[in-house]
């Protein structure tokens, strides 16, 4: 089959809109609803009409557009089930292991908690990409606000764990701050430090560094790597479980 048409695009302060079109099937979706306007802007300048919106998880910045995209374009929307009382307009609610069909396009639910509750994310395996919401950033993750630390571990490893070639979508432009913080925790992790740089110099020209790849983030994403031993031996914790690593670089990000 051919690979959908994805466009992605800056909007509120550091979100990204995501749009994932099949021409075939006219199915167009609105990956979260960060913002009505610049996804109906979006929509326009490729004549896109909106069938579905998929939300990740609840939070304003990923939900706030709902409302108005739903009564401008009456677009079916799915998210998280375990959240569906704190999502607006939501149509259908979906968990782990939920395969949607939409058109020709085969979705598969995750459920990846820690960032909320009910976070999923969405695998759509034959196009061979992923959108994690706040889960998983470049070189980075979200902060763990509802679930547990060892919650939010055993999320991203689902992640990591997809095929190596999977791009990955996120809710955010956090890259250059989390690139930092690595380098900070694995110094001696030279891909990483290049990797840094580069996205230091997209961002000076005002580009996106996302999408980013399974691959790539095993390799640089120090969240992923709390159980490589250059990085607890960093942290100070050699010898306790993976998790608790993980925790302890988690609890540093939020004070670096
Ligand atoms: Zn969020
Ligand atoms: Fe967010």
């Amino acid at each position: 089959m051919t690979q959908p048409e994805i466009h992605q695009f800056a909007c509120l302060k550091d979100n990204y809109g995501v749009l994932v079109h099949d021409p075939e099937e006219a199915v167009t979706l609105s990956i979260d609803a960060p913002d009505a306007p610049a996804i109906e802007r979006a929509l326009a300048q490729r004549g896109w009409k909106l069938t579905h919106v998929l939300v990740t998880h609840h939070h304003a910045d990923h939900t706030a557009g709902i409302p108005a995209l739903k009564s401008a374009t009456g677009c079916t929307v799915i998210g998280p089930k375990a959240e569906s009382v704190r999502i607006p307009c939501l149509d259908v609610g979906v968990a782990e292991p939920d395969t949607l069909a939409l058109g020709r396009l085969e979705a598969k639910v995750l459920d990846t908690p820690g960032h909320t509750i009910g976070h999923i994310t969405y695998w759509f395996p034959k196009a061979n990409v992923a959108f994690v919401g706040d889960t998983l950033f470049a070189m980075g993750c979200g902060r763990i606000l509802e679930g547990t630390a060892e919650m939010m571990w055993a999320s991203l490893g689902k992640i990591a764990a997809l095929p190596g070639d999977t791009e990955l979508y996120c809710g955010h432009e956090y890259t250059v701050s989390n690139g930092k913080f690595g380098v900070a925790m694995e110094p001696g992790n030279d891909r990483l430090v290049a990797r840094l740089a580069e996205a230091e110099t997209k961002r000076a020209a005002g580009e996106p560094t996302l999408p980013t790849r399974v691959d790539v983030e095993r390799e640089t994403n120090v969240f992923l790597r709390a159980g490589n031993t250059a990085i607890r031996e960093h942290v100070g914790l050699p010898a306790v479980p993976v998790w608790k690593v993980f925790a302890n670089l988690r609890e540093r990000k939020n004070r670096f």
